[in-house]
């Protein structure tokens, strides 16, 4: 980390007792371009590197990542309000990514073209110089390590901006990285987006820039980005929906509907099951089983191993998340589930709202529109498959969704469905090595897979004549 001229600070928080923990630096435009300048400073070393130095030092760093598991992941629970639970596998998938992004490096080339006697025409990947790195608050350390794993693995050098609400466990992530890769490879600033994350976005010797978070920021990373004609790989938002067919394994569809609802962030994921569109003919006994599960999701502080779900990240998106729920009330949807703060008073200062479902929902209501990021979801009953289908496609977003039937036909329900990542008869995870990314306005480009660690590289083609 760089130290910060700017005098500005500001409090970050634990979300399950709402008590200010820690103050960060605000980075301001001069402390970003510290930090710019340092990871340029540091790009040509790191780039001109043997590739398998490279993937050792990234290795290393994982394997150090791993040893500070609980300490990282107690961090981050403290200070983001995921459960302890999520948070320990966040450690490890994070470490994942980066040792097979590691790995694949060794096998990142260009390519020779049969051009013509006397001439050799051959390409090159060669790394950008510095990226940016930028994503939200809901699983820091997972997306500190997966995000920078890509670039760093081609050889790029990172400014990393911590989230604004959980900046705690990337600084502890940053003090781990500042002891195994050298000076300026990976820099980590603190503060918010509108004057870290905007000074970091539009800098003009940053190369290219991995972003996540919503599609209005996204929207503002490419004119940040627009004047200096960089590159911005976007992973934004999900509106996804889960969508449960007649003959479908009801338990498990019922699990997967739970479990796609990522109460252990809070629902505040982008491929929360957020849309439930259950044939007619399975809704009630669905429906029946689910509220059951939901009721038994154990609320509790995020730093306590038996907490199934804690709390939102701030005070700012409770007071979003309920919004969301008068508006639902407001418009008709019937409110079947939550909606309303856990009555233990154990929790009282924290940030809580139960499981939340809505039935009756129409896709002209807002509830039906926008990504809550929260614990929310909204149920539709359908009997047509092209109208049900109509409503999945019918939003500007195209993230996840899954499809639950015991039929081949799932797949060409999958094939419908105008997403990027669409699941059968599971919700939630990716497998290693395999491209996620948003289709519409969910984003631009995948993350987590070769073509990820190819995008962060550019082509140099070398055209001799030898004769
Ligand atoms: P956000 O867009 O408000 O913030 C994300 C990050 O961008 C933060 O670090 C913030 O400081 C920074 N930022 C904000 N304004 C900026 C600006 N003008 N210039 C540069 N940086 C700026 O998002 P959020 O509300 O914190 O997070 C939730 C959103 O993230 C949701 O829309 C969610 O779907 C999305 N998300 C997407 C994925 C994915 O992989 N597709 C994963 C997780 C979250």
């Amino acid at each position: 980390m760089t130290a910060t001229l700017s005098a500005a600070a500001m409090p970050t928080f634990d979300p399950s007792t709402g008590e200010r923990i820690a103050d960060v630096p605000v980075a301001g435009p001069a402390d970003v371009d510290g930090a710019v300048q340092a990871a340029r400073r540091a790009a040509p070393g790191w780039a001109r590197l043997d590739a398998r130095e490279r993937a050792r030092l990234l290795k290393e760093l994982a394997k150090r990542v791993r040893l500070a598991s609980d300490a990282l992941a107690l961090a981050d629970a403290r200070n983001s309000g995921i459960t302890l639970k999520v948070a320990k596998r966040d450690v490890g998938i994070g470490a994942t990514r980066l040792e097979w992004m590691a790995e694949q490096s060794l096998e990142l080339s260009g390519q020779a073209y049969p051009t013509a006697a006397g001439r050799l025409t051959y390409s090159v990947r060669a790394p950008f110089g510095v990226v940016a790195v930028i994503f939200p608050f809901n699983h820091p350390v997972m997306f500190a390590l997966a995000k920078s794993a890509a670039p760093l693995a081609a050889g790029n050098t990172v400014v990393l901006k911590a989230p604004d609400q959980a900046p705690l466990a990337v600084l502890e992530l940053a003090k781990i990285a500042n002891e195994v890769l050298p000076a300026g490879v990976l820099t980590v600033v603190t503060g918010t987006g509108p004057v870290t994350g905007a000074a970091l976005a539009g800098h003009p010797d940053v190369g290219k820039i991995a972003f996540t978070g919503s599609v209005r920021t996204g929207q503002a990373i490419l004119e940040a980005a627009a004047p200096n004609i960089v590159p911005a790989l976007l992973e934004l938002g999900g509106k996804n929906a889960v969508v449960v067919f007649p003959d479908a394994d009801l338990d498990l569809a019922v699990d997967g509907a739970v479990g796609g609802m990522n109460l252990g962030v809070c629902g505040q994921s982008c491929t929360s099951g957020s849309r439930l569109f259950l044939h007619a003919d399975i809704r009630e006994a669905f429906l029946e089983r689910f509220l059951t599960k939901l009721a038994a999701v154990r609320v509790g502080r995020a730093i306590d191993e038996a907490t199934e779900m804690g709390p939102l990240v701030s005070e700012r998106q409770l007071a979003m998340v309920r919004s969301y729920v008068e508006g639902g009330r407001r418009d008709g949807a019937r409110l079947i589930h939550g909606g309303d703060a856990p009555d233990d008073p154990a929790l009282r200062g924290g940030w809580f709202i139960r499981p939340t479902v809505f039935d009756g929902v129409t896709p002209s209501m807002r509830i039906a529109q926008d990504e809550i990021f929260g614990p929310v979801l909204s149920v539709f009953t359908w009997r047509d498959e092209g109208e049900m289908l109509a409503a999945v496609n019918g939003l500007r977003l195209g993230l996840t969704a899954s499809v639950w039937s015991r039929s081949l036909r799932a797949h060409d329900v999958a094939r419908e469905i105008e997403a990027g990542y669409v699941y059968v008869n599971q919700h939630g995870g990716t497998a290693l090595g395999v491209p996620f990314g948003g289709w519409k306005q969910s984003g631009i480009g995948v993350e987590h897979s070769r073509d990820t660690l190819y995008d962060f590289t550019r082509v140099k083609v070398v055209d001799a004549r030898t004769a």
